[in-house]
């Protein structure tokens, strides 16, 4: 294995030099910042989180703002940034930080992680980046870099394993604002170099310290990975029903979702979804509305 001292070293300082700058990272970002950050940031590109998280803080810099207004407000805000229940998990975790915590957000791991919504990695990451303790942070870009240049496999497992939680506990600077860095550099090093398919590892740091490259470039022959379709899907259907509704300030009429999905079994099914999942209110026999 790579020496740890000097993989952390190189991708400190590589992080140091080409470090995006990116709202969330400025020393003034508040943690309520940071957490609206996390959650949008999971599953979804920087450049389609930033318009959302730039007018999101705008109308709630803090947690008690958001707490106030419907959660309606939360979904109609939350625009096509996908995977929609994050809005809903935010307000309810900004309701309970009003509730227990004076609207502040907590500075601890376990206070974090005991809001509602908020799991592992984004306590992890908050206590991390917006309080500087030293915390394992595993985001899909942190796991897919030191799985090839440790472990010598060009992707990590489907969800984490003791062995990877252990590896990153072991790498972990013991204080707080080197762990933050380290967390947050190699989270970079994954999204820009260390790319899933096609990494540049001319441009990597870390070239000459990669096993998985040493190795030759072993094909991955784990089990399948998640596919990316979006066409189609029910995921799909149910983002295009909240488009109409958010297009909409009043509730909507059954007949103008009908229109905007074609497939009526699909449409029905995901329509019953967002009513049980709180993304959308049915307000009479043939009208819907936002919550
Ligand atoms: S050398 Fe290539 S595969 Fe290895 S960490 Fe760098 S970018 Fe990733």
């Amino acid at each position: 294995m790579a020496d740890p001292d000097e993989l952390r070293e190189r991708i400190l300082s590589w992080y140091d030099e080409h470090a995006r700058d990116l709202p969330w990272r400025d020393p003034s970002a508040s943690a309520w910042a940071v957490l609206v950050s996390e959650v949008m940031l999971q599953q979804t590109p920087v450049a389609r989180v930033l318009p959302v998280y730039e007018q999101w803080l705008e109308a709630w810099p803090t947690p008690a703002d958001l707490a106030a207004v419907p959660t309606g407000a939360a979904v109609r805000a939350w625009g096509r940034l996908g995977y929609p229940r994050r809005a809903l998990r935010l307000h309810a975790a900004a309701v309970a930080i009003v509730e227990r915590h004076e609207g502040r957000v907590p500075d601890t791991y376990e206070a974090l992680l005991a809001l509602p919504g908020v799991g592992d990695y984004t306590a992890a990451a908050v206590a991390s980046f917006a309080y500087r303790r030293s915390h394992v942070v595993l985001d899909t870009n942190v796991r897919r870099v030191l799985s090839r240049v440790v472990a010598a496999v060009e992707h990590p497992a489907r969800t984490v394993t003791r062995a990877e939680r252990d590896l990153a506990t072991g790498l972990l600077p013991a204080d707080g604002s080197t762990a933050a860095a380290w967390a947050v550099g190699t989270m970079e090093l994954g999204a820009v170099v260390c790319v899933a398919s096609g990494p540049r590892c001319g441009r990597c740091p870390v070239a000459d310290l990669c096993a998985w490259r040493a190795a030759g470039y072993p094909a991955y022959d784990g089990p399948p990975r998640r596919g990316q379709t979006y066409d189609g899907t029910d995921r799909q259907c149910r983002g295009r029903l909240l488009q109409v509704l958010r297009e909409c300030e009043g509730p909507v009429h059954r007949g103008t979702l009908d229109a905007a999905w074609p497939a009526a079994a699909q449409r029905d099914r995901c329509l019953l979804w967002l009513v049980e999942d709180g993304l959308v209110a049915r307000v009479s026999d043939e009208t819907y509305a936002l919550p």
